[in-house]
């Protein structure tokens, strides 16, 4: 945790719970050490979509489809959401609660590696939720800078990495490489002349970039 554990505790009590399928995930993901955002980001990311209002949005990093489907309800009628996943299994099992939850219509998901499938795809998106494999986001992005639109958003998971990227004394030997690398990139969207960039501490750092040009 980033935050003073009181703090963190407060705020997920003013949270109302979920019902239905999300709580069904919800179960699902602890029982099965599948990480999913914390319930603060995942508040955070449904109002920023109720206020950018995104058509398209592309989520790197599917795991069970948790976010997409709270994405995909939080964007009106006519959003559709592409999701990137390189496990099959998981790829499976988001398809499963993403029907379950009513939402094929809305969500695809993107089997392969991130890299790859960013590389191929031509679309522009209004917003970005970059949720996987911490240590490639300054690999990310680039294909992200080309795949959004000005005035949309990236949103960047876990950029304070337990605290790890903000201060030395943290930060774990065989973290190292990702801990830098994770700074690379927060240096790379705070200098961008194309980006204004908000870091924020909540659940484990999130990075909010909205395109300028
Ligand atoms: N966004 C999901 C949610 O909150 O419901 C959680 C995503 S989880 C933190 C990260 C997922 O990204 C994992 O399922 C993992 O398999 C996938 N992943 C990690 N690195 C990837 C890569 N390079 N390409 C595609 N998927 C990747």
């Amino acid at each position: 945790m980033i935050c003073n554990e009181y703090v963190i505790s407060y705020i997920r009590n003013t949270i109302r719970k979920n019902e239905g399928i999300l709580a069904e995930m919800e179960k699902y993901a602890a029982e099965n050490y599948v990480p999913i955002v914390e319930p603060e980001v995942a508040r955070l990311l449904c109002v920023l979509c109720r206020l950018a209002k995104p058509l398209r949005v592309l989520e790197v990093g599917t795991a069970i489809g948790y976010s997409a489907i709270m994405i995909a309800r939080s964007i009106g009628p006519d959003g559709r959401v592409d999701t990137i996943e390189r496990s099959d299994s998981m790829a499976d099992k988001a398809l499963e609660y993403i029907r379950a939850a009513g939402q094929e219509e809305k969500i695809r998901i993107i089997r392969g590696e991130a890299a790859d499938v960013l590389n191929f795809l031509d679309k522009s998106y209004d917003m970005i939720f970059l949720d996987a494999a911490k240590g490639q986001y300054n690999e990310f992005f680039p294909e992200c800078r080309r795949l959004l639109k000005p005035g949309g958003l990236l949103i960047s998971d876990n950029v304070l990495y337990k605290g790890m990227v903000a201060s030395e004394d943290l930060v774990k030997k065989k973290h190292k490489t990702l801990v830098y690398k994770m700074r690379e990139y927060l240096e790379t969207i705070c200098n961008s002349d194309e980006f204004d960039t908000s870091i924020l501490p909540v659940g484990d750092g999130v990075a909010l970039s909205y395109r300028l040009k």
